[in-house]
């Protein structure tokens, strides 16, 4: 088994480095780097790269990084990780989405060598990490002020991708068409499987969703033969959904939550009512569709138009299953912090 070469470092077969690649100087001459915490094994296999942060505020999937770099052990490993806590490092200081100029680094792929800041960073992420990956688990969390259930989106035209999301073992799995400039479109262009892991709010820890996505992230290591060992947790069995939409309100006021998060709804259903703050008629919101709560603002005022709940749709059929696989899900990882191993 030979050394892993990533940019100007080796990192040797059963054994873990730190690499820091330079991305940018800030104002005062301060070089900033991309920080990527490497394990390699011991046995030939998949190069699987996990990312997160690419929203700066997103920073459940850091702590589902931090764990599983300190969790794999590469003597133990077939195949290389290369784990990327914090892609956006710019936002993640400023506990922002974007970058410092206001863009969204996850519409700069594949980015370019003489763009501005956002399309640099993309560029060294895309041709030293992403082009060296065979598999890509890519982790975000809801907007600020907007939680999501544990859920996993993948383009499902590609088959080794839906096999990791499945793996992965969350609730739903949406199939999401690639954005442009996303890193999703990115791998798309370039065949690499990947799977997005949506789960919680920006700037909060929910530990149900960290917990559930190292425990995601091992079994998709698993599934790869990376690791050894049964999947962990009672296996859910996933719903599948083709789409999904957002409920918005129809008037201004108060919100006052009747469904939350996880929630299966059935079309028709009242789910939140809108409350003049002085009193007066509340008006309802009714789900349009039957499925499953997969977002949810935590505003508790609203203006007419605006986005209240995220609902992933499927057969009404399929209700019973679902409300009972969120169940066994919210068993397997109350929402609560662990004591650290390390
Ligand atoms: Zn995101």
């Amino acid at each position: 088994m030979r050394a892993f070469q990533l940019h100007e470092s080796k990192v040797a077969p059963g054994s873990r480095e730190s690499i820091y690649l330079p991305a940018a100087r800030l104002y005062n001459d301060a070089p900033m780097d991309l920080h990527v915490e490497v394990l390699h094994g011991v046995k030939r296999g998949p190069i699987v790269l996990v990312c997160a942060a690419i929203h700066g505020d997103e920073l459940n999937g850091i702590e589902i990084c931090r764990r599983v770099a300190n969790q794999v052990d590469p003597t133990r490993l077939s195949g290389t990780l290369m784990i990327v806590p914090v892609v956006n490092m710019f936002g993640f200081i400023q506990q922002s989405r974007y970058l410092p100029d206001r863009r969204d680094l996850n519409r700069c792929f594949p980015g370019s060598e003489r763009g501005a800041l956002g399309s640099r960073l993309a560029y060294l992420f895309n041709t030293v990490l992403v082009q060296r990956a065979t598999h890509i688990i890519d982790l975000h969390t809801g907007a600020i002020h907007r939680s999501n259930l544990p859920q996993i989106r993948v383009n499902m035209d590609n088959e080794v991708a839906c096999e990791m999301a499945e793996a992965f073992n969350c609730p739903v799995i949406m199939n999401v068409k690639d954005r442009d400039g996303s890193l999703r479109s990115l791998a798309a262009e370039l065949n690499i499987p990947l799977i997005l892991y949506e789960a919680g709010e920006a700037l909060r820890f929910d530990y149900t969703a960290i917990e559930a996505g190292v425990n995601g992230v091992t079994n998709v290591l698993k599934m790869l033969k990376m690791l050894k060992g049964r999947r962990t947790r009672k296996k859910v069995k996933p719903v599948w959904a083709q789409r999904s939409l957002w409920v918005r309100s129809d008037s201004d006021g108060l919100v006052i939550k009747l469904a939350e998060l996880g929630q299966t709804v059935t079309r028709g259903q009242v789910i939140a009512q809108i409350a003049p703050p002085h009193g007066g008629h509340s008006s309802d919101v009714k789900a349009s569709v039957t499925g499953i709560v997969i977002g949810a603002s935590n505003i508790p005022v609203t203006n007419e138009g605006e986005a209240l709940f995220h609902i992933a749709c499927f057969d009404s059929n399929e209700a019973p299953l679902a409300t009972e696989m969120v169940d066994t899900f919210v068993e397997a990882y109350p929402n609560q912090a662990v004591p650290l191993h390390d």
